[in-house]
């Protein structure tokens, strides 16, 4: 009696702090970032650089993390986050990206609301300085989805955003990378691409959001473009399931529809988000496919799987846990 006494004061305890959270809008929030996932092993990237890399993963959680705390929403945490992954230039996306097969670099970058389920994504800009905020105006400042090439440009001119000439987006590095695999004339997908951003993140108000933005594989040819701009593919939030991110070969994550999957599985089959990423990366490597993705649903479960030897990745909750990993041996 005394203990069911103690049992219903509980419940009617926790029923109160669930019901203060409503009311004041207050609950638990969280940011998962990624950086890209490709072969590297602990022996591929020196030490000096593996700490600059999470060193500005590190920044990055940072910059989303006091956006969710001082009450912003997910979709200013996600811009803001990626942003900063775009100008840095170690990353495949914004400043550093890879070059295409005319040595120009050619960005992709999409966003998604989980509460609303608007989206927008840009493809193929050259002068965009930052292609996620471009999405971002898509989304919220026009009546489609989807731009691509010089009228994409030509939006984010008017939209105000910063334009830049496309040589701002040169590092020796990736260069380099184009010239060798020219003169290898190898199998394109096994350039030096590793280096897409993504973020996906759930606000004080419980909504998710998810972005993505990437310079895509070095030397695409044909105006080529891969998942990380396709709604479904490359990204996808639904409050109702998950918000997720991409990266990899994204010619089978376009084929399998991989974010959406995602959501799907939890959808239609009532899956946990773990199970459900499990089932989708089992499809992916079925066809092939490399890569991973990041995952969070609305309770802040997160999960972040790939089938490569390492995906930059972390994340950071309203508790202050905080992850950063880079190689598959840091799981
Ligand atoms: N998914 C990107 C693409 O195919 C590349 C990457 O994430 O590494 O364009």
């Amino acid at each position: 009696m005394k203990y069911c006494r103690f049992l219903s004061g509980l419940s009617l305890c926790l029923i109160l702090i669930q019901a203060a959270s409503l009311v004041t809008g207050q609950q638990n929030y969280c940011l998962v970032i990624h950086g890209g996932a490709g072969i590297m092993d602990p022996g591929s990237i020196p030490p000096e650089k593996q700490a600059a890399y999470a060193y500005h993963l590190n920044k990055a959680l940072t910059i989303g993390d006091s956006v969710l705390k001082q009450g912003g929403t997910s979709a200013e945490a996600v811009v803001r986050t990626i942003s900063y992954l775009e100008d840095c230039p170690l990353f495949n996306a914004g400043k550093g990206a890879v070059f295409n097969w005319e040595g120009k670099n050619e960005l992709d970058a999409s966003v998604m609301e989980g509460a609303s389920l608007k989206a927008g994504a840009v493809s193929g800009v050259k002068t965009i300085k930052n292609p996620i905020k471009a999405a971002v105006a898509v989304m919220n400042n026009s009546e489609h989805v989807f731009l691509s090439g010089k009228g994409a440009e030509e939006f984010a001119r008017k939209q105000g955003l910063e334009i830049v000439p496309n040589r701002y987006f040169y590092t020796k590095n990736r260069y380099e990378s184009l010239k060798k695999l020219k003169e290898r004339e190898r199998n394109r997908n096994q350039g030096d691409n590793h280096g897409t951003v993504g973020c996906v993140a759930l606000d004080k108000m419980g909504n998710l959001c998810a972005g993505t933005s990437t310079g895509g594989m070095t030397g695409k040819r044909y105006g080529r473009i891969g998942d990380t701009p396709v709604i479904g593919a490359g990204t996808y939030a639904d409050n109702a399931t998950c918000a997720v991110s991409c990266t990899g070969h994204g010619e089978y994550f376009i084929r399998l529809g991989v974010a959406r999957d995602v959501a799907l599985q939890m959808d239609y089959l009532g899956l946990p988000l773990e199970k459900a990423a499990a089932n989708v990366m089992k499809k992916l490597g079925a066809l092939g496919g490399t890569g991973g993705f990041i995952a969070l649903d609305r309770k802040g479960n997160l999960t972040m799987p790939f089938n490569t030897s390492g995906m930059f990745r972390g994340y950071i909750k309203s508790t202050g846990e905080k992850e950063i990993a880079i190689f598959a041996t840091d799981k």
